[in-house]
């Protein structure tokens, strides 16, 4: 027998969201309930002109290889909301449609990353960051947990300075970032942005900027691209996806905007190494998802804002799991270090489980979450007060205090 799977680590990592969604399978294929606070799936259907535009599109014949950098419409159409929402000023040959943010990331630290390169994601961080680096040999990820501390408003300004400063090692090319964040609801402030975009510029790194969440924001939260902040355009690349904004997950698309000195890269790295670009129908769809009206996207924001308070106020209170409010994307990230009593988070993960409730391990957005563990609000909203009232009695009948 040949060896058929190379001995590279990223082909080794595991996913913990799929280990916990195989066991919550195994459950209700015995009949029990789950509640699935585990994924982060928009539950909304994509809203009717989008899937409209695509059928116009296919039936008319917009089904041929595509232009590899996205359909020139488009292109044009997020220049525009560039422009409008995020202030940040590019040319179409600087945007490329990708297949959806996982996508775009992959193609971008192919980009940026060589052997013995290493990117400080801060932290906690997208289960799928150390993969998609992890795809470049030889180069590294380092956690910098930040994120609990600028959401509670720990982290002055001297302190998260000083915090990323020190982080900072002769190997390092760039930083990621992610607002909102997936999974705390941080929400970075401009002032919390300019601090990255001085010590980017003072080291002279580079800058990921992961924007999947950008219009699922809580209260008075806004959403800053850190491209938009002066002198950070020529070394930031920025990440959209349509995939929560519009609930499009399955539609793969979303797009990347890049400095013009990543112009010969960015084509041929879809075109040649990747997909040859997104289905020309999609992009159509895309363009009315992006140019039509907004109201969809609102109405899902706000769904999502009431199970966030239902999670709240469901919990308020509550000794064993202490949930710091999100102020955007769908996500809460509990301290539960009084329940888990000095045991392993999996133990913890398990026993949710077993009386209903799927979780993911805080271990799987960095090493250093062990206490922690993040709730989904992208499920019913009968599903999260449930899931909110089973955590409550489950942890005081177990006596924790
Ligand atoms: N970035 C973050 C922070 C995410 O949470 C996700 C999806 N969970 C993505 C990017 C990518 O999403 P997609 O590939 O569906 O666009």
């Amino acid at each position: 027998m040949p060896r058929l799977v190379a001995d590279r680590p990223v082909l080794h990592m595991t996913s913990e969201l799929g280990k916990v969604m195989a066991a919550a399978r195994a459950r209700e294929q015995a009949g029990e309930r789950i509640l699935h606070l585990e994924r982060g799936e928009p539950d909304f259907d994509t809203p009717a002109h989008i899937v409209e535009a695509l059928c116009t599109a296919a039936r008319g014949g917009d089904t041929h290889y595509p232009d590899q950098r996205g359909v020139m419409a488009l292109r044009e159409a997020l220049v525009e909301k560039l422009a409008r929402e995020n202030g940040i000023r590019c040319e179409t040959d600087d945007v490329v449609l990708t297949n959806g943010g996982t996508h775009g990331l992959f193609l971008v630290f192919q980009s940026l990353l060589a052997a013995g390169d290493e990117v400080l994601v801060l932290s906690p961080h997208w289960m799928a960051i150390p993969k998609l680096v992890g795809f470049v040999q030889g180069a590294r990820y380092r956690s910098l947990p930040c994120y609990l501390d600028l959401l509670e408003g720990r982290l002055d300004r001297a302190a998260w300075k000083a915090r990323l400063e020190q982080a900072i090692e002769p190997s390092t090319r760039g930083i990621y970032l992610n607002t909102p964040n997936n999974p705390t609801g941080a929400v970075l402030s401009k002032d919390q942005l300019a601090v990255i975009a001085e010590v980017a510029t003072a080291r002279d790194l580079w800058v990921v900027s992961d924007e999947a969440y950008e219009h699922l924001l809580f209260d008075d939260a806004r959403h800053i691209s850190i491209a938009s902040l002066p002198g950070m355009a020529e070394r930031t690349v920025s990440v959209f996806t349509l995939s929560k904004s519009y609930a499009m997950t399955g539609w793969r698309v979303g797009y990347v905007v890049s400095p013009p000195a990543m112009r010969p890269v960015m084509g041929p790295l879809l075109a040649f190494y990747t997909t040859h670009g997104v289905f020309p129908s999609v992009q159509r769809a895309a363009l009315a998802a992006v140019t039509g009206s907004q109201a969809e996207v609102d109405r899902m924001r706000r769904a999502y804002e009431e199970r966030r308070n239902l999670l709240l106020e469901g919990l308020k209170g509550c000794p064993a799991v202490v949930v710091p409010p999100p102020r955007g994307a769908f996500y809460a990230f509990a301290d539960v270090s009084a329940a888990r009593q000095g045991r392993d988070i999996w133990e913890l993960v398990d026993e949710w489980l077993a009386f209903g409730v799927a979780v993911l391990p805080g271990t799987a957005f960095g090493p250093e979450f062990g206490d922690r563990v993040r709730l989904s609000l992208a499920t019913r909203r009968e599903d999260v007060a449930d899931a909110a009232s089973l955590i409550r009695h489950r942890t005081s009948a177990a006596g924790v205090r």
